[in-house]
């Protein structure tokens, strides 16, 4: 499952790490009322399994390339992680290095590292692990953290919690963050930063929060569209029936709600492609308003 989409001077390539990814309705969206669970079995059979009713996720990466620079755009979950209360994401044994690879971008010719957020399947490729020790995978790279986002996560981390969902995302910090800032180069950076250019083409982080305190997206411009690379602003194509949908992780969903509202209707309105971490989808989504401005994408559905 991959795709790869020519967006003025950038070059976008989705690389999926995990093709099927299952969770209950209920697990994924805790407040899910029965209505959307009857909304979920209406989908297409790629979206949600027919015999258990688990919504399908997937989860993507995404390659771009542009000018002399080549960027990597959320890492997954990577492969050997502990994570003992979050089991979806415990202890994944993937041929990602290989498939990787055959996109022909070698992890050293990488020059930037984004996370969109720092939770457990955006950031775990970050590291592999080498003869016991966890090492950068992008050598030669920066890998750049949201300022806020980085300073939320140390901020757990200096606090001691017994919930165990902390005490995994502290196990997490110790396995594919604190390596590289002890090992590689980084930086923190703020909304508005720009990636890279070329010609007309602009690649720029924005703040998207409301997932997590921090959390951002790539927005990759041209003068007359453009794509985002959306990722956990939206998990699921049930929420474009079901738009009040809270996720489970969402950290602040009233906002993680508005931000999500705000980017739909942007794409719609200005004819940007969406690229989300978890759809089970190999091409972009394009994302319309019907005449009472609901958020549409109707080239998901059409198929089954
Ligand atoms: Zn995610």
């Amino acid at each position: 499952m991959t795709f790869t989409r020519d967006i003025g001077a950038a070059r976008i390539t989705q690389l999926t790490e995990l093709a099927r990814w299952p969770f209950p309705v209920g697990g994924l969206f805790p407040s899910a009322a029965e209505g959307a669970e009857r909304t979920a079995t209406t989908l297409p059979s790629r979206f949600v399994d027919p015999a258990t009713g688990e919504l399908i996720l997937a989860i993507h990466m995404y390659v771009i390339e542009i000018g002399d620079t080549t960027i990597v755009v959320d890492t997954g979950n990577g492969n050997h992680k502990q994570r003992p209360n979050l089991l979806p994401h415990h202890m994944f044994d993937t041929d990602w290095e290989s498939r990787f690879a055959a996109t022909g971008v070698s992890p050293a010719d990488v020059d930037l590292v984004v996370s969109t957020h720092l939770h457990p399947d955006h950031c775990g490729w970050n590291t592999r692990l080498v003869d016991g020790e966890w090492v950068p995978t992008f050598g030669r790279a920066t890998y750049l953290f949201g300022a806020d986002e980085l300073a939320a996560l140390r901020s757990l981390v200096s606090s001691p919690s017994d919930d165990p969902v902390a005490s995994d995302l502290v196990r997490m910090y110790h396995d594919s963050v604190r390596p590289v800032l002890d090992h590689a180069t980084w930086s923190s950076v703020e909304d508005g930063h720009l990636l890279a250019g070329s010609g007309t083409t602009s690649v720029v982080l924005r703040s998207a929060r409301g997932h997590t305190a921090g959390h951002q997206i790539v927005e990759v411009r041209t003068p007359d569209g453009g794509a985002i690379l959306s990722g956990d602003v939206i998990h699921h194509p049930l929420q474009f029936c079901c738009t009040h949908l809270i996720q489970g992780g969402d950290a602040d969903p009233l906002e993680a709600r508005r931000t999500r509202d705000a980017l739909l209707e942007r794409c719609a309105r200005e004819g940007l492609l969406l690229m989300p971490a978890h759809f089970p989808v190999d091409e972009p989504v394009i994302v319309t308003v019907d005449d009472a401005g609901r958020a549409q994408a109707p080239t998901l559905f059409d198929r089954t």
